[in-house]
């Protein structure tokens, strides 16, 4: 065993970013997964940078400001899928400014024309989409091309792959509850739809209305109607009655969406805890586990974040050893 070696468990947007951050400062990376992208719930997502359903406030602002910053430089590598767009949230009653706004170069308050009727504020925020299709491809094969090696399969005992590596970063997302017998993480279903795409759109999120949450993300291929958060909810198959009802929210919000046909339903378990896992945990004498998962509805909003803070806790495991 060399003393860089690690073990990355799971292949989503979690695992691909720690495995790229670890191997750019020189570690010998292998990523075993049980489900390989386009199969992971991280393949699901539409995405848009947005700090949902993640804790606590204060580690997720300061990790979803770093992964702001990356989006931002990656918007500059066409294969990357990234790119910024304008997102509107409006709210049918006077709000404040949302606890995550430092993190945006460019926020404002909506105007009244802006805001769609019933609605009476809200804010207007430049954020970066992530195109899922293309950016999980993208983190694949950046990953494989500085020497990353991936295998499919599943890891059901951390102890006995402890004595092959240092270091083991485990981002099974939900998988993590069985994996370590974590009963705090549960999934929060979302259930979501693409259809053709509508020229002139940009995003929306509707989080708080009577009509419940809402959201609009256009992209290449496609515009993404959501959604759903079911806490507690494992049925990974698309309901009908459910698919109606996003729909006729979304044509609400953007009555351009009206003829838009539908492409495709998908469904995803976020894995939701009351606080992120990410912290150091000692296995065996030599060698310490460092959680990264539970980010909720926010994997991508905190990937690069939390893999620069993973890739520091394993320098200072190796360093104290
Ligand atoms: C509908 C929907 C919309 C979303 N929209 C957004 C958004 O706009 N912005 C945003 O930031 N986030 C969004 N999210 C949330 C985001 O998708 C998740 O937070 C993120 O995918 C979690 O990534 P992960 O890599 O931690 O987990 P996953 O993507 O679930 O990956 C876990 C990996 O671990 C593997 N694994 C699990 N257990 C084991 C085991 N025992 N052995 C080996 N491998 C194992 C799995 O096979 C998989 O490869 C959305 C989610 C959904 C469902």
């Amino acid at each position: 065993m060399n003393h860089k070696d690690v073990l990355v468990i799971g292949c989503g947007v979690s695992g691909l970013s720690c495995g790229i951050r670890l191997l750019e400062r020189g570690w010998r990376v292998r990523i075993v997964a049980r489900e390989l992208p386009p199969q992971t719930t991280s393949d699901v997502a539409a995405a848009i940078w947005y700090p949902y359903r993640a804790y606590p406030e204060e580690r997720v602002l300061a990790w979803s400001a770093v992964s702001f910053q990356e989006f931002l430089r990656l918007t500059a590598v066409p294969a990357a899928g990234t790119s910024l767009t304008t997102l509107i949230e409006p709210y049918q009653w006077p709000v404040a400014d949302p606890w995550w706004w430092s993190a945006v170069p460019h926020f404002r308050r909506a105007t009244a024309a802006e805001l769609p009727p019933g609605f009476v504020d809200g804010y207007v925020a430049e954020v970066p989409l992530i195109e899922t299709p293309l950016y999980m491809n993208y983190l694949m094969t950046r990953f494989q091309a500085g020497g990353g090696v991936i295998e499919p399969g599943e890891v059901a005992d951390l102890t006995a792959v402890a004595d092959q590596y240092s270091v083991i970063i485990n981002c099974a997302g939900l998988g993590a509850r069985k994996l370590v017998g974590d009963a705090t993480l549960y999934p929060i279903r979302g259930q979501i739809m693409r259809v053709t795409a509508v020229p002139g759109l940009h995003a929306w999120i509707d989080e708080r209305s009577d009509r419940g949450l809402t959201y609009i993300i256009p992209r290449q291929d496609g515009v993404i109607l959501g959604g759903t958060a079911q806490a507690e909810d494992w049925n990974l198959a698309v309901d009908g009655e459910t698919a109606d009802h996003i729909r006729q929210n979304c044509v609400q919000l953007e009555p351009r969406l009206l003829d838009a046909q539908i492409l495709e339903h998908r469904v995803g378990l976020r894995p939701g805890r009351p606080a992120v896992r990410l912290e150091p945990q000692p296995l065996t004498p030599s060698c310490t586990v460092i959680h990264n998962y539970g980010h909720g509805g926010a994997g991508f909003t905190l990937s690069w974040g939390c893999a620069d803070e993973v890739v520091l806790l394993a320098e200072s495991v190796i360093g104290e050893r």
